[in-house]
């Protein structure tokens, strides 16, 4: 089946028309620059997946923020960060949250998936799955998500904000990390909390879950409450962690991220009867 849609990425940017759908073709000034596609199905309709090389410097392919107007825009379209697209309100943007986070993380996955781990053998696409396999032992790779959890503390009004010591440490970020073999997710919310701010938890509940393709997290966000401890960091991770009052929060992660939709209580794909 000829794919119709056409998600075009460049790094963690998606191309859209200038109505904010994906286009039908790819512009004939990209043709030379793909360096990986895939075909799927997204949101009902055959697609392609398409990756295209880095051209620019990193620091000219700013486009589009999240709040403010998209840059690079031209005749066919205009480059826009994937977190601006999670973060708009427009419908179209609403109805492109799921089908490009899928065409992204399984085109970050395709693209770094490309020989057997047990054998060496370059992998050749499965004839019925969306999966690799290896020919020569026949192992079959199927595409990897990595759980990962974020939690929002509260003691009282107050709520645990943290800076991270390697990564935008200009913002107060809820604390994350990945789930581990052998523990449940309420486990590792606990053991994440504790390890990197030396604070106890107790009930741990489900706020939402959002998957976060860079390259291949699905993002299970908590509320949890204080149960005992004093602050006290892992400097390898966290530079500081503080309480703040609920009402009167520090500049934290903005909107598109997970931490924004956990903390304002937002989540693009709410679960709808
Ligand atoms: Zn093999």
């Amino acid at each position: 089946m000829e794919p119709i849609d056409q998600y075009i990425f460049r790094s963690s940017e998606i191309f859209l028309t200038h109505n904010n759908t994906v286009p039908a073709e790819i512009p004939a000034k990209f043709r030379d620059s793909v360096i990986d596609s895939l075909d799927m199905v997204l949101a009902g309709r055959p697609a392609r997946a398409v990756l295209l090389q880095e051209t620019q410097p990193k620091s000219a392919v700013v486009s589009s923020s999240v709040s403010g107007p998209p840059h690079q825009a031209d005749e066919d379209g205009v480059w826009m960060r994937l977190r601006a697209v999670l973060a708009s309100d427009d419908p179209a943007c609403r109805a492109l949250v799921s089908p490009a986070s899928r065409a992204l993380g399984l085109l970050n996955w395709h693209h770094s998936t490309r020989f057997c781990s047990r054998c060496g053998t370059p992998l050749s696409a499965h004839p019925s799955e969306i999966a690799l396999r290896c020919e020569s032992c026949s192992s079959v790779y199927f595409p990897r998500i990595s759980p990962a959890i974020i939690v929002l503390v509260h003691k009282g009004n107050d709520v645990l904000l943290a800076r991270h010591a390697n990564r935008n440490q200009d913002v107060w970020a809820c604390l994350a990390g990945f789930l581990e073999h052998g523990e449940t997710l309420e486990e590792c919310v606990a053991r994440e909390v504790y390890e990197e701010t030396g604070v106890r938890i107790r009930n741990a509940r489900y706020a939402g879950s959002q998957s976060w393709p860079y390259p291949d997290q699905h993002m299970v966000a908590f509320h949890a409450e204080w149960d005992s401890g004093e602050i006290r960091v892992d400097p390898a991770e966290i530079s500081e962690a503080r309480w703040f009052p609920w009402n009167d929060l520090p500049a934290h992660p903005q909107q598109g991220t997970v931490a924004w939709n956990l903390i304002h209580g937002i989540f693009p794909q709410q679960f709808k009867k």
